[in-house]
């Protein structure tokens, strides 16, 4: 299982999901359920650090929009081993391998004999079957890219980027710091090298309509991407939209907004997209709003109950597009 822990009654019925879940590919490929462990590499971030831009990203708290909840400073090696035991202590033998997912901050935001260094604890462990570097569209160069499809050729890998928005009014406003034309060229730079492309969008940003959001969506339905993730904004402690929420600057969707732009969002998305998330992955303690956003298997609950009530299923509404037309 990968992302958010569902218990098990909740996977028995993967098989009547009308989108393509993640998981459930990986459990077809590998042949057993795949446990995504989140590590902390100790990295900076080019949005925080002035490489590109200082603050961050204003969605973003102090610990880089990480769910990785091993100390500070933990050796890599000791944060998979106590990733890999609580999922055990919660699965038991089912719990045999996964996936290490660099999360924390920027990941590929080093020279690359460190990067070859830190990816090692996941490349080399023999109950790793694959390994997630999440990172920014502008922090891919070539020599970086060499470096992942070389790991790609003897180990299952994705790289993850985030986009949020596919508007550059969205991005600047939300202090993004790199332009949708980037991510576009890193993803065209990453295709053909083996790697696998998850992109993470975030509906409703501020500024962000919502035929805005749909067009975000079809922007990575027509390059292609492998995977994606979407989750609804979420206010955290210590970001720069917590103040500006509680200023009462920064409007919420509701829960049913989300589920209608999620369902028609998947309905564009075409088949073979791995959807690896619908719901976010703020740590209980930090989220401040919304609410309903805790609750993730209601969310997902009622996602799928729509898309039932509505005949569809991912896919169903995919139109003919290519970046140039978008
Ligand atoms: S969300 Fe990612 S890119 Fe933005 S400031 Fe946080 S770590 Fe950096």
């Amino acid at each position: 299982m990968v992302g958010c822990p569902l218990p098990v009654r909740a996977m028995a019925s993967v098989d009547l999901l009308p989108y393509n879940l993640f998981s459930r590919h990986l459990q077809e490929r590998f042949g057993e359920k795949i446990f995504k462990v989140t590590l902390d590499a100790g990295f900076d971030c080019p949005n925080r650090d002035g490489t590109r831009a200082r603050g961050g990203c204003t969605f973003c708290d102090a610990s880089g929009s990480s769910a990785q909840v091993s100390p500070p400073a933990t050796p890599l090696d000791e944060q998979l081993r106590l990733g890999m035991a609580g999922w055990q202590r919660k699965f038991g033998e089912k719990a045999r391998k996964f996936i290490a997912y660099y999360q924390a901050f920027t990941n590929t935001h080093a020279p690359v004999d460190r990067l070859r260094e830190v990816y090692r604890a996941g490349m080399e462990h023999p109950d790793c079957i694959g390994i997630a570097i999440g990172t920014r569209p502008d922090c891919v160069g070539e020599p970086v890219l060499e470096l992942l499809a070389e790991m790609a050729s003897r180990k299952y890998l994705w790289v993850e980027y985030g986009l949020q928005s596919a508007h550059d009014q969205t991005l600047a406003r939300i202090n993004r710091a790199h332009t949708v034309a980037e991510f576009v060229d890193a993803v065209r730079r990453t295709r053909g090298r083996g790697i696998e492309v998850c992109a993470h969008l975030i509906h409703g940003l501020p500024g962000d309509t919502p035929a805005m959001m749909l067009q975000s969506v079809d922007l990575l339905a027509s390059l292609g991407v492998e995977g994606v993730k979407i989750h609804s904004l979420h206010i955290v402690k210590g970001s720069v939209m917590a103040g500006q929420y509680l200023r009462g600057e920064i409007p919420l969707m509701s829960r049913t907004e989300y589920v209608q732009w999620v369902c028609d969002s998947l309905e564009r998305l075409p088949w073979q997209i791995k959807i690896h998330r619908l719901t976010g992955d703020a740590l209980p303690h930090l989220l401040i709003a919304p609410e309903w956003s805790r609750h993730k298997l209601a969310v997902l609950g009622a996602i799928q109950q729509e898309m039932r009530r509505r005949g569809t299923r991912q896919g169903s509404g995919v139109r003919s597009l290519t970046p140039d037309t978008y």
